[in-house]
């Protein structure tokens, strides 16, 4: 059936459905890496593109078609691109709308490999990128330039949880001839809706939240602009850095239930990071849900909710980390976030030893922040493991 028009949790159970002939309720695994021609009289001709079916899982396929259709619904785009990562798609992104000699605006704070993959790589063929704190817009207006086509913002940002002003952001893109993309990954389309809020590309991480359950690798694009998908989608194709239909099947799976784990984790995580405020060995907390957050007035008014990212900074610093991190029992040691599980990890040494210190410190948190992904495990028992970890700081 068509999604238009029903509500989120009805657009996550049924999105992307359409029955077929034996009335499975579910979308099948269209394991084939090739399909048969249906109009073989065309010959040769049906390369030249005249094949309006499905013809090679590089291309497209049925089952990732259905995972694509229900993220540009959510989304309300013009159409979605699944690709085998979410670099995969942060890859497809840069090389679709940078060219030799262009230039690219993006969040310092930004994914770290997504930073990497720029500066490294794309660095190498002319495309250059300034990273500037997008929380505050004054940045990114001095950073544009005649050149830049991109401005790429990840809001929330990991793991310092800044958040920039989207609307603010699509002005300042558009009035220079650039495009809007943001990594949406952190809010997921439950609490954020980029393209509604003047953005034209939204990418994710289907690895954290839209699937949740730690059991897959995966990213995808939606364009706001048909012509703007269809210049991805050449990219993705072209790279091929697709999604497999296998991975698609789960992610469906784990895109049905999205909205009863935000909105149980994100209770849970109001309820933690207020406790942790109160606690004498914590110095501070980042949750976009306390007022005590920078942007929390913004956030409430372009996510529908705070989602369940925590950064608390312990007073003890780098070795009260090490402490904490040693003695959880609930929550993992682990990267990676978005999950039913809890997990906890302490970017200095982990997600951003890469950077150097003062990058560090310019993405806005210091070494003894510790980021922690709330599940949905009972709110009880992760405040209990984590008062016994922090009781074992001296
Ligand atoms: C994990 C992550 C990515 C990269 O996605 P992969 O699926 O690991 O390739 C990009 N952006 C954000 C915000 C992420 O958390």
């Amino acid at each position: 059936m068509s999604a238009k028009g029903l509500g989120i949790n009805s657009k996550l159970v049924h999105g992307g459905y359409h029955p077929d002939a034996t009335g499975a309720v579910n979308v099948p695994i269209y394991q084939s890496s090739t399909f048969a021609f249906r109009d073989a009289a065309h010959g040769a001709t049906l390369f030249a593109g005249k094949e309006k079916g499905y013809i090679y899982t590089r291309i497209g396929n049925p089952t990732i078609a259905a995972f694509e259709e229900s993220v540009a619904s959510l989304e309300n785009g013009a159409g979605g691109i699944a690709t085998s990562s979410g670099l995969g798609a942060v890859n497809t992104l840069y090389m679709a709308l940078l060219g030799q000699g262009a230039h690219m605006v993006s969040t310092a704070a930004v994914y770290g490999p997504s930073r990497g993959l720029m500066e490294k790589h794309f660095a190498r063929f002319g495309a250059e990128a300034s990273f500037v704190d997008t929380s505050d817009l004054e940045n990114l207006r001095r950073a544009m330039r005649p050149a830049t086509r991109l401005v790429y913002v990840e809001s929330p940002s990991n793991p310092a949880m800044q958040v920039t002003d989207i609307q603010g952001a699509a002005a300042i893109a558009h009035a220079h001839g650039s495009l809007l993309a943001v990594d949406n990954t952190f809010a997921s389309p439950y609490l954020q809706r980029p393209l509604d809020l003047g953005a034209d590309v939204v990418l994710h991480s289907i690895t954290k939240f839209i699937n949740g359950h730690a059991d897959v690798v995966g990213g995808v694009l939606v364009a706001k602009d048909a012509g703007v998908h269809a210049r991805l989608r050449d990219v993705m194709v072209t790279t091929g850095c697709n999604m497999d239909p296998h991975q698609a099947y789960l992610v469906i799976r784990g895109l049905k239930t999205l909205g009863l784990r935000v909105e149980r984790a994100q209770q849970s995580a109001l309820v933690i990071a207020r406790w942790l405020e109160s606690h004498p060995k914590i110095q501070s907390v980042r949750y976009i849900g306390l007022p005590s957050h920078p942007q929390h007035e913004l956030a409430k008014r372009q996510m529908s909710g705070f989602g369940s990212m925590i950064g608390f900074e312990l007073t003890g610093g780098l070795e009260a980390g090490r402490i904490v991190m040693d003695r959880v029992r609930l929550a993992t040691l682990a990267v990676s976030l978005g999950g039913v599980e809890t997990l906890i990890e302490h970017p200095a040494s982990m997600t951003h030893a890469a950077m150097s210190k003062a990058a560090r410190e310019a993405a806005g948190f210091t070494d003894g922040l510790v980021r922690y992904s709330v599940g949905i495990e009972d709110v009880e028992d992760l405040i209990a493991d984590l008062d016994q970890a922090l009781s074992a700081i001296p």
